[in-house]
């Protein structure tokens, strides 16, 4: 009986297995990929190394061909969606390494910032906001220069200050929100804004399903908070002090700031919440949760026409 490994080459001989391993190899050294790797270890790296390592080589050149032919994140063919690999010797061998390819980097930046600028319930157009497309006609020119100071000298933990703005539906609250949020972004502050009685409602609803406590916790350590149109919400004595009450008092003891907006002033914000849905007016609580929102706001009156109506 031959020996087998005599029969082994034999018959990859004649299949013209040899020639066409040669064939690859040679294709393979041509890559630029390689070709350039092969430059830069050209003192380190051996032949017996490069001949233990085909496989890495072709995996290497394979999706680098790839990248160099990028279809977009979404449709990446590499084995690691996103990643890119790159050859290395280590302890005498070649090993890939796989790092995240550029549009990969890009993404997670874009995905962190997106974090930083969290909303519930608020209106596409108002999270496109800026300050710069803002129209400062003389009336809102008091509350756009505020609004501008807050969001370019804000510093959560140090300074809780914020802002209420009061005015009548449709001048530009919310907008103006937008914008505050938007420059806070640009400067990595986060913020969160959320639509006050869809936020309410849910909180409400977040009780029966075990989530509130986790909701709350988030909002009230948002490091900017925006509860936009304030007073708009449907009252009940549980919302007042177990939910704002709880929020108001976390922040000023952390010197986080919050921003309202509100169709009531001060006063008329305090009416609405001394209404209990218990029966009967409870003016002292109400007052309580006033006395904290007065000391941790500057109230500023938003001008201007209808902008809903001249749409
Ligand atoms: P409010 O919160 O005071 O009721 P909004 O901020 O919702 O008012 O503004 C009403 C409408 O006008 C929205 O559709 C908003 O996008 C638009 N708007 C408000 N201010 C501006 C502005 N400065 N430039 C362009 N559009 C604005
Ligand atoms: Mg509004």
């Amino acid at each position: 009986m031959k020996p087998i490994q005599s029969t082994l080459k034999q018959w990859t001989k004649s299949a013209g297995l040899q020639e066409r391993l040669e064939n690859q190899k040679k294709e393979l050294f041509k890559d630029p990929f390689i070709q350039e790797f092969l430059r830069m270890e050209k003192y380190s790296l051996t032949t017996e190394m490069v001949d233990r390592g085909m496989v890495k080589l072709y995996e290497f050149k394979k999706e680098r061909t790839h990248c160099a032919n990028c279809p977009g994140l979404k449709a990446c063919p590499n084995m690691m969606k996103g990643y890119q690999p790159t050859l290395q010797i280590e302890r005498g061998h070649l090993e890939l390494r796989y790092l995240p390819c550029a549009l990969k980097v890009q993404e997670k930046q874009h995905k962190e910032q997106q974090q930083l600028m969290k909303s519930l319930y608020i209106p596409k157009d108002i999270l496109k906001a800026r300050f710069e497309d803002i129209d400062m006609d003389g009336e809102r020119e008091e509350a756009g220069a505020a609004a501008l100071e807050f969001a370019l000298k804000a510093e959560p933990g140090e300074n809780g200050e914020g802002l209420y703005f009061y005015g009548k539906f449709g001048v530009g609250k919310t907008y103006l929100m937008g914008a505050i949020a938007n420059e806070l972004y640009e400067r990595g502050v986060e913020s969160y804004t959320v639509y006050t009685p869809d936020f309410f409602r849910e909180m409400k609803q977040s009780i029966g399903d075990g989530t509130f406590q986790g909701k709350l916790d988030r909002i009230k350590r948002a490091k900017v908070l925006i509860l936009d149109d304030i007073g708009a919400e449907t009252t009940s004595s549980w919302v007042r002090d177990d939910v704002l009450g709880v929020i108001l008092q976390y922040r000023m003891l952390e010197k986080l700031p919050t921003l309202f907006t509100s169709n009531y002033d001060y006063d008329e914000l305090e009416e609405h919440l001394s209404y209990s849905d218990r029966g009967g007016i409870e003016e002292l609580k109400a007052k309580r949760i006033m006395e904290r929102i007065k000391h941790q706001t500057t109230f500023v009156t938003v001008k201007g026409h209808n902008r809903r109506e001249s749409k």
